[in-house]
């Protein structure tokens, strides 16, 4: 047995984690939905939704049923909409390619939307028992540390390394139910001793083997991505406001904030008041500029400025594309964070 798999799966029994709603439940569609959840996402964030999901949607077959929209406004808030689009998508396709029965290989669910190799492994080993290496960004962290992998982990040939580091530190007995502690002590020694900023390493199962540690290296691994800085980009939300409702209209099902709810959106070299006659066939009477708002996505950074305008004529445009809605109700859709925050921000008090 390699001696990192001994190590945690000793470590696990004293330090682990042992009480998140989600553990000691084979059920694939739980451990699926979980495994989406805690991507980028921490634990203490998840429990909430993770919660509201399970009880809205307690079956696969339910959320294959759900609309889109019902999924998103669940997810709103979590972030990365990808995340809830994919796993309504690949509900479907369980139960039309699958009969409802989630696949049990990890190479069958990889093949589902928005599941990666270390997600399908990891449900591989809770929902299944099968012995599959994991490897998200927790994990990488501790392998280019404990094995002093020099490289950026994104690149191909540090994430192929790691993949061999990985598989080659699988238990190798088949003991009932080892595989699933040494992967779940991998996940909490990642989130709660090997931290990217303070990592604990007197606290450390691994620190004799640990190269990083023996190099004191701890702080220079893993290698950080070369920096590029990120482009700023600039956008104006129009926030039209009539009876106490303001516009907001369906972004497309692809692209930044797909299928969610916002304001119309334009460049910022376009004049706003011929724009709503033309395109949206809606007199308004001069806008008032509102604070303008910074969010930064992975590749970009967008500095949103918002424009409240008053709606001076009967506007004819209608759902589905559409919706006229009360601030306060718009914050039980799916939105996404920015909006929320410009709602909460300008509209909960006497706008409009
Ligand atoms: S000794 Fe430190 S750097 Fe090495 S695996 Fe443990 S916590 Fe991470």
């Amino acid at each position: 047995m390699p001696v990192i798999a001994t190590r945690l799966i000793e470590w696990h029994k004293q330090h682990g984690r042992h009480d998140l709603p989600w553990q000691g439940n084979r059920d694939p569609y739980a451990v699926w939905l979980s495994e989406i959840m805690l991507q980028q996402t921490q634990v203490s964030t998840v429990i909430p939704y993770y919660a509201r999901f399970m009880r809205e949607f307690p079956t696969l077959r339910d959320l294959a049923q759900a609309s889109l929209d019902a999924v998103l406004a669940l997810w709103s808030g979590l972030g990365y909409y990808s995340r809830a689009r994919n796993l309504h998508w690949a509900a479907r396709q369980v139960m039309q390619n699958y009969q409802g029965q989630f696949p049990e290989h990890r190479e069958l669910i990889q093949q589902l939307p928005g599941i990666g190799r270390s997600t399908a492994a990891a449900i591989a080993v809770f929902a299944f028992g099968q012995r599959e290496a994991i490897l998200d960004g927790n994990v990488k962290r501790i392998f280019a540390r404990y094995f002093g992998i020099t490289g950026y982990p994104g690149k191909p040939k540090i994430q192929n390394l790691l993949w061999e580091k990985a598989e080659a530190s699988l238990p190798t007995s088949y003991r009932s139910g080892e595989i699933e502690i040494y992967t779940q002590a991998l996940m909490d020694l990642g989130a709660t001793v090997c931290t990217r900023r303070t990592p604990l390493c007197d606290a450390c199962p691994l620190q004799q083997q640990c190269i990083a540690w023996q190099e004191k290296r701890v702080y220079q691994l893993p290698t950080t991505k070369p920096r590029k800085s990120l482009p700023q980009k600039e956008t104006v939300f129009l926030l039209l406001a009539q009876q106490q409702k303001l516009l907001l209209t369906k972004r497309p099902a692809t692209g930044i904030w797909g299928g969610l709810w916002c304001p119309p959106e334009i460049g910022t070299d376009i004049d706003v008041v011929s724009y709503c006659q033309h395109h949206l066939s809606i007199n308004v009477q001069a806008s008032v500029k509102l604070p303008s708002l910074d969010h930064q996505f992975t590749h970009f950074k967008l500095r949103i400025h918002p424009q409240l305008l008053h709606v001076v004529s009967e506007s004819l445009i209608a759902p589905p594309q559409f919706i006229w809605i009360k601030p306060s109700d718009a914050l039980e859709q799916g939105i996404p964070a920015p909006v929320r925050k410009l709602l909460k921000q300008n509209f909960l008090t006497d706008h409009v």
